[in-house]
């Protein structure tokens, strides 16, 4: 395909990019064309730029965890498929992959497979072959590299046979897939007995990451917003080796590289590229006095605030973003919340906040994504003396009872006692300090929350759901909060409560 000239207005959508509908469950057609593609190329290759400076990678291999989604035609004869998939198909993916020194340890059969669990496998197998040369560990959300380490838990002595013996597991039985991994496996019983040695010898897995792949520098992946949930595990699988947090974008765009790539994901922020987009800020009042006064004058309707330029955003304020793009939206609105933190030079950096529309609320309470983060978190502390964690989590509001109650769905690594959980289940309660919450809580007008505790795999089900509806692992992100609307996956969840609890931290 012929290099495009930067950004060249009335480029024809050749494609369409399909979000992952996290919350409602139902994916948007997105317009996508070659200029979000060299948009990608751009944000890839500008955060790369400052990585390399901090953490130089030599020559050698990159193990990413990346898969595509099914691809269909739409009525009206495009092609349509998740965004994530539209670029890793794009010519111009592999040769910037090469550009920046991360050629894939996996073939594209691999990438492109059918069955995104003998996908899986293989990435592992492949990251495994070449062992020695891999210089850093990704995916495109913390989420897959988090999954595909748990799943090495469980599969790592069939690795270890398959080396051993050079010959792959009968499991992996899409032709293609086992086509070209035929040419990379040999027997090799040294390496299987050298894998075998430094698995035994992990504690719990922890440095797994390192232990398996002694020169990679970094494990990269985004791991802001609702990926900060599966940082805990990542740390733990990576030991010291350096957690960075890649770029900030949507199926509908780029927005941000991160240029600071040595702050620890927590602090993780992404300098707007001006060129890739038409970017606008609507500013979010979270004053408290602000607040007080949307209460007292609740007759009038709040108007909401004019929209801000690139230039005119200020430090310490939050926005929702705006985007017009190359491919045809005009003055969208993203949904996500952000907070200016700094300018690198005269472009903002955004720090991630949440997802505006992700919000747990019955009547004047407000609890965002990141609400529910620290607040399971906080339970999720009870749990560490059983050697016990989350292994996932998500939430619901409740309003089939009178007064509507907080629902929170997790899943754990193993059993904790009754008494463990029913103070796991008050102490998410008395987490969530939002004043419009405790006041509600203590005066009756929300319900007691319920814990439900789910079976294990509950969680996994919901993304083999997801990539059944046509879905992409890489794009994957768990629904923090499942509305109504998203019968099927509420179904999903209800339908594997083991047990529940309801809080007595408010009488
Ligand atoms: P998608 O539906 O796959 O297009 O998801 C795009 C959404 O993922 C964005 O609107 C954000 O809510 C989230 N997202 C993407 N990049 C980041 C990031 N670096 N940090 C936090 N959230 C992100």
């Amino acid at each position: 395909m012929a290099m495009l000239p930067p950004f060249s207005p009335g480029t024809p959508i050749t494609t369409i990019s399909l979000s992952s509908g996290t919350t409602q469950g139902k994916p948007k057609y997105i317009p996508f064309n070659d200029q979000l593609v060299e948009s990608t190329m751009q944000i890839y290759r500008t955060s790369f730029a400052f990585r390399n400076r901090e953490f130089p990678l030599e020559h050698g291999k990159a193990l990413q965890f990346i898969y595509s989604s099914k691809q269909f035609k739409t009525p009206g004869g495009l092609t349509a498929g998740t965004a994530t998939t539209n670029v890793f198909r794009s010519s111009q993916f592999k040769n910037t992959m090469n550009a920046i020194q991360s050629q894939i340890c996996s073939p594209d059969e691999v990438i492109f497979g059918p069955d995104f669990h003998q996908s899986l496998y293989c990435h592992l197998l492949c990251g495994l072959i070449h062992w020695d040369q891999v210089q850093s560990v990704s995916s495109t959300f913390a989420h897959s590299i988090v999954h595909a380490f748990r799943t090495f838990e469980q599969v790592w002595e069939e690795l270890c046979a398959d080396i051993r013996d050079g010959v792959l597991t009968s499991r992996v039985n899409v032709p293609s897939i086992r086509t070209a991994m035929a040419k990379l496996l040999k027997p090799d019983p040294e390496l299987a007995d050298m894998i075998h040695k430094k698995c035994s010898g992990l504690s719990n897995w922890y440095g797994l990451i390192p232990a398996l792949f002694p020169n990679a520098k970094y494990v990269y992946g985004i791991m802001t917003g609702s990926m900060e949930a599966y940082l805990k595990k990542l740390r733990h699988y990576a030991a010291e080796l350096p957690l960075l947090s890649a770029d900030y974008g949507s199926s509908e765009g780029w927005i941000g590289a991160n240029v600071n790539p040595k702050l620890p994901p927590e602090f993780a922020n992404y300098a707007v590229l001006p060129n890739i987009g038409y970017f606008e800020f609507i500013p979010l009042r979270e004053k408290a006095e602000d607040v007080e006064k949307d209460k007292i004058d609740s007759t009038f309707p709040c108007m909401e605030p004019k929209p801000v330029g690139l230039t005119e955003v200020k430090v310490g304020e939050e926005y929702e973003i705006i985007v017009t793009n190359f491919a045809g939206l005009y003055r969208y609105r993203l949904g996500d919340a952000v907070k200016v933190v700094g300018f690198h030079n005269s472009t903002p950096e955004l720090q991630f906040v949440c997802r505006r529309n992700l919000l747990l609320t019955i009547n004047i309470d407000k609890n965002t994504e990141k609400d529910l983060q620290l607040s399971v978190e906080a339970a999720a502390k009870l749990l560490s003396d059983e050697k016990l964690e989350v292994v996932d989590y998500t939430s619901h509001v409740d309003l089939s009872t009178e007064p509507g109650h907080y629902v929170i769905f997790w899943e754990m690594n193993g059993e904790a006692s009754e008494e463990v959980l029913k103070e796991c289940c008050n102490c998410l309660d008395r987490s969530f300090v939002d004043a419009g919450y405790l006041g509600s809580r203590k005066v009756g007008a929300i319900g007691a929350l319920e814990l439900r505790v789910v079976s294990r795999g509950t969680f996994q089900m919901l993304l083999d759901h997801s990539v059944h509806a046509g879905g992409a692992v890489s794009q994957f992100k768990t629904p923090r909060c499942v509305a109504p609307a998203n019968k099927s996956v509420l179904q999903i969840l209800c339908d594997n409560v083991v047990k529940n609890y309801f809080s007595t931290a408010f009488g």
